[in-house]
């Protein structure tokens, strides 16, 4: 543990999680549950009504899929699916399935994604072999209980997930017809990343007495946020480490901390940054003060030039002279995010905050100007010829110099 977490954390352990999902979650390296985990978490597991306002990256999938899992009995031969999360694309469908997948592998669960455009054929054959979860995409699971194929009578719990694209593509009609196909007494949980009033409606006509969460809201107050030059670069998962590697060399940074999700993202990304020629050190939450103190001696005396750690790690974490702070990730709250860059631009220097961000957290950069009262400008990954032009310019500096 670290030493000195002052402790405003959480913990997952905090969480009524069983064994297995807690077990799951260390194994993948998360360390904290995140701010819309923390609230929507114990309300989802006693049963109540949700409608929580979170955009992707927030860590929302975590934060309905595992009071699903904690609820799924041992052993649990029914056919019929006690959950299910309609979504509004088959990428999405895959990529939630696969999470919930993931969290559940120590209880075995049965998760599969229904989407159209899949062969049919395949998808019921899953759904014959009996199932806990589907993630679905409304038209398809809509034929599916038009022809029979399924029954929701079992069901425990519906998931609206990106409520909000759900009625942009449509699917109001078919998410009533579903949701009518589902017994009176379900749980409906909604998750939007905004709350125009046609997300009311639905509200109105599922949901039961819903607890209402919204996460990023909570300001800080404008002019609080420290004032740092923030640049935000939009960068497909594939492509980070290698965009990285190009705005470490346009910003040059004399010391920078680099901030991840996961340690396992800690430990893969020093790796990748190392195999490229930088000096970069991993800091992890696990660390003893003296592995701390030794990692933080190599930053301080220029032997490393970049940290990468998690929010827990770098916390009470005192680094004078950092010139620049990564978010590898766009945060999950716009407060981490105030938290994070407030590390640089102390003491009347000039700090730099970057912000890689794939394009589906587009949204979570506007929430967090809203939040900080402050731009982020977003700029386009620098091109090779860039980066010669400024290799050119650094040299000329030095020379000068
Ligand atoms: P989501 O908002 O559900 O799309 O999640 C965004 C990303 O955050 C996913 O890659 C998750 O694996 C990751 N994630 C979710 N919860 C946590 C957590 N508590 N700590 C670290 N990473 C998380």
């Amino acid at each position: 543990m670290p030493p000195h977490a002052a402790d405003e954390s959480a913990r997952f352990t905090d969480l009524p999680l069983r064994p297995e999902l807690l077990r799951v979650l260390t194994d993948l390296g998360y360390e904290e549950p995140t701010p819309i985990q923390l609230a929507t978490i114990p309300p989802i597991i006693e049963g109540k009504d949700l409608l929580g306002q979170a955009a992707t990256g927030t860590g929302k999938t975590a934060a309905f899929a595992l009071p699903i899992l904690q609820r799924l009995d041992a052993g649990r031969t029914e056919p019929e699916p006690m959950a299910l999360v309609l979504v509004p694309t088959r990428e999405l469908a895959m990529q939630v399935s696969q999470a919930i997948q993931k969290y559940g592998r120590e209880l075995g669960a049965r998760v599969v994604p229904i989407y159209g455009g899949q062969p049919i054929g395949r998808q019921l054959r899953a759904l014959d072999e009996g199932v806990d979860v589907v993630v679905a995409t409304p038209g398809r699971i809509l034929d599916h209980l038009r022809r029979g194929t399924l029954s929701l009578h079992r069901l425990m719990t519906l998931v609206l997930d990106e409520a909000d694209e759900m009625l942009d593509m449509g699917f109001a009609e078919e998410i009533d017809a579903i949701l009518d196909a589902t017994p009176e007494n379900r749980q409906t949980v909604l998750f939007s990343a905004t709350l125009p009033t046609r997300i009311d409606g639905i509200a109105n006509r599922h949901l039961r007495n819903p607890l209402r969460i919204q996460i990023g809201a909570s300001a800080v107050v404008p002019g609080e946020a420290p004032l740092v030059r923030q640049v935000a670069y939009v960068v497909a998962r594939p492509y980070k480490p290698a965009a990285l590697g190009r705005v470490l060399d346009v910003h040059a940074p004399t010391a920078a901390l680099v901030f991840c999700r996961t340690r396992e993202e800690v430990d893969e990304l020093t790796e990748t940054l190392n195999a490229r020629g930088y000096r970069a050190e991993a800091l992890h939450g696990g660390m003893g003060q003296e592995q701390r103190d030794r990692v933080m001696g190599r930053l301080r005396s220029g032997t490393a030039d970049l940290l990468v750690a998690t929010d827990v790690a770098a916390r009470g974490l005192d680094v004078e002279h950092l010139s620049h702070v990564v978010n590898y990730n766009v945060p999950a709250a716009p407060e981490a995010y105030v938290h994070r860059i407030g590390r640089v631009g102390r003491a009347g220097r000039e700090g730099v905050a970057i912000t890689l961000a794939e394009p589906r957290e587009h949204r979570m950069l506007t929430s967090i100007e809203r939040t900080t009262g402050q731009r982020i400008a977003v700029e386009k990954v620098p091109t090779v010829a860039d980066l010669q032009a400024r290799r050119l310019e650094l040299t000329r500096a030095a020379l000068q110099e």
